[in-house]
């Protein structure tokens, strides 16, 4: 077990998750694996070997449970699909997760192909 990893995607960016998770399932069984809500779902039906833990969606405090979670030292890396061109209802959610991320220096990929490098130092 590599420690904790947080996977979060939204809603355009769900299929490219799904996607990177079946690829990379054999790096991501090696960590604890949460997840928002609806992506968690997507992410455990694309890879039912893999035990994921699912928190509540992102616009209802899955962001912000994550953001405890990191404020709290309870997670080694983010990977979060953000998607640049849809308004969110909750974009300060997006702002005060990826803020704390960076206060407390996690690595971070806000798009797969970041995400591709870091789990290929995994
Ligand atoms: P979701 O949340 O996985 O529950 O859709 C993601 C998000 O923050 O939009």
């Amino acid at each position: 077990m590599s420690g904790c990893i947080a996977l979060i995607a939204h809603d355009e960016k769900k299929d490219d998750m799904a996607e990177f998770a079946r690829q990379h399932q054999d790096a991501l069984s090696r960590f604890r694996i949460i997840a928002t809500g609806t992506t968690g779902g997507r992410v455990q039906d694309a890879c039912p070997g893999l035990d994921v833990t699912r928190l509540k969606s992102g616009p209802l405090g899955g962001d912000q449970q994550i953001g405890a979670m990191i404020a709290t030292g309870e997670v080694d890396m983010l990977l979060f699909f953000i998607d640049p061109l849809t308004a969110l209802p909750h974009d300060v959610d997006v702002k005060a997760l990826t803020r704390l991320a960076t206060v407390y220096d996690i690595p971070m990929a806000l798009n797969r192909a970041t995400a591709e490098k870091l789990i290929d130092f995994q």
